[in-house]
């Protein structure tokens, strides 16, 4: 026995020596391996590089001492740094502490929460409302919950990445895959008719992230309704936009709450705070609470988030903000009809001028920040290869003359570049 053990102790000294000698050259060939992809990427035009900003998101942006106007926030309505939003967040700390100490069914779904979710049900029209701390989560739930073995997904081909990374983890439950052509009902319409999967679940943005146009809403819910499928939209970006106070994209649609329906926003974009929410039918409802691993297994979000959020959500009905925002979408699409690259269509705030080339968006990218305006390039594997692009987003926290900036901004590097 006592033998043994020295005999163990002796093998395990060895390899502690060995571990000493080769640790370096190990996670140098490990190092080596990612250093080569970062390489690779950065000659492709594909890396991306992260900017530190110092200042709270409004219309413009301070960068290593420049000051440039913003077309790259989600912050549509501009209530990011609304004073009433942050004054709600400061009271809901002082109530409700900074954070809410435990999930939401262990005892960490606090009033604030409830209230939130009580106001989000009333303001869709749906039954029940979940909230959740980020849209990147929401999704996750949604899909995957619903999808079993026998389930069938049918997704656009541009839906967001959160959307296909739900998909996937479908695939892993045994569900089937199908991914139409971007909002090709014809082309969907065909694949539900010839599907024998048991549940079907249909999945699109309701408002494409990179390209900001609009889904065949109506024609979606009459395929499912004919189809006997769910129907799940993801209204990041048509939530408090678009529709009648802001409701969104199914009011803009004119759809109404419905049983297949699964409506999924995010609170962080036009809202100007974070978090999400899904709402359906009061079943859906319960039937999320109690299989949505990302609802159930995670911290609820801080719950002064909750109380901003009862705030921004009584601003973003005041029609104002849409209106300043149509004003500006309206400017930008006049102007732009002269330019020689592709503005794609949209009446969203998301405004996509394609460029095509990686090199040529991120020169055109970087012109503009020459000229005080900071608009991301978008690039693959974000967009398909090919059609690089400016994706310029709007706000009803620009000024008009911000956006004569932009439009005299891309009509100088028009001139030098094309
Ligand atoms: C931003 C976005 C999400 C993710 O929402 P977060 O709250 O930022 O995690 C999901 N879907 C779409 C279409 C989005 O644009």
């Amino acid at each position: 026995m006592i033998k043994k053990r020295a005999r163990r102790l002796k093998i395990s000294k060895n390899i502690e020596i060995m571990n000493t000698e080769n640790f370096a050259g190990t996670a140098n060939n490990l190092l080596t391996e990612l250093q080569e992809e970062l390489a690779q990427w950065s000659a492709a035009g594909q890396r991306r590089v992260l900017q530190a900003v110092d200042s709270a998101c409004s219309r413009t942006l301070r960068v290593n001492g420049e000051v440039l106007l913003n077309f790259a926030s989600n912050d549509y309505l501009g209530l990011a740094s609304h004073p009433q939003v942050v004054a709600a967040l400061q009271e809901g700390a002082g109530l409700w502490g900074a954070g809410s100490g435990a999930s939401h069914l262990l005892g960490g779904h606090l009033r604030a929460h409830q209230d939130l979710a009580d106001a989000l049900a009333a303001f869709t029209g749906f039954d029940r409302v979940l909230t959740f701390s980020t849209g990147y989560l929401a999704n996750l739930a949604v899909t995957p919950s619903l999808a079993g073995r026998g389930a069938a997904i049918f997704a656009d081909r541009l839906n967001h990445a959160s959307l296909i990374d739900a998909m996937q983890l479908t695939k892993a439950g045994g569900a089937e895959i199908h991914r139409y052509p971007h909002n090709d009902t014809g082309a969907l319409a065909g694949l539900l008719a010839n599907s024998r999967a048991k549940r079907k679940i249909i999945v699109t943005d309701a408002v494409f992230s990179m390209d900001g146009d609009l889904a065949p809403l109506s024609a979606l819910l009459a395929l499912a309704q004919r189809h006997a499928a769910w129907l799940v939209v993801d209204d990041a970006h048509g939530f408090g936009v678009l529709g009648e106070g802001g409701r969104g994209s199914l009011s803009h649609c004119n759809l109404p709450a419905h049983p297949q329906l699964i409506l999924m926003a995010t609170l962080g974009k036009a809202a100007g705070v974070g978090g999400a929410f899904v709402a359906a039918n009061a079943t859906v409802g319960e039937y999320l609470l109690q299989k949505a691993r990302t609802y159930i297994f995670t911290t609820a979000a801080p719950p002064a988030l909750s109380m901003a959020l009862q705030t921004s959500l009584r601003l973003l009905q005041e029609p104002q903000r849409q209106a300043t925002l149509r004003r500006h979408i309206n400017r930008l699409r006049a102007a732009c009809a002269e330019l020689p690259w592709h503005l794609l269509p949209s009446d969203t705030a998301i405004q996509a001028l394609v460029v095509g080339d990686n090199q040529a968006a991120l020169t055109l990218s970087q012109r503009l920040r020459a000229a005080a305006c900071w608009v991301p390039a978008i690039r693959p594997p974000t967009v398909p290869a090919g059609s690089a692009r400016l994706r310029i987003s709007l706000s009803a926290a620009h000024r008009d003359e911000d956006i004569d900036q932009l439009i005299t901004a891309l009509q100088c590097a028009a001139k030098t570049l094309v």
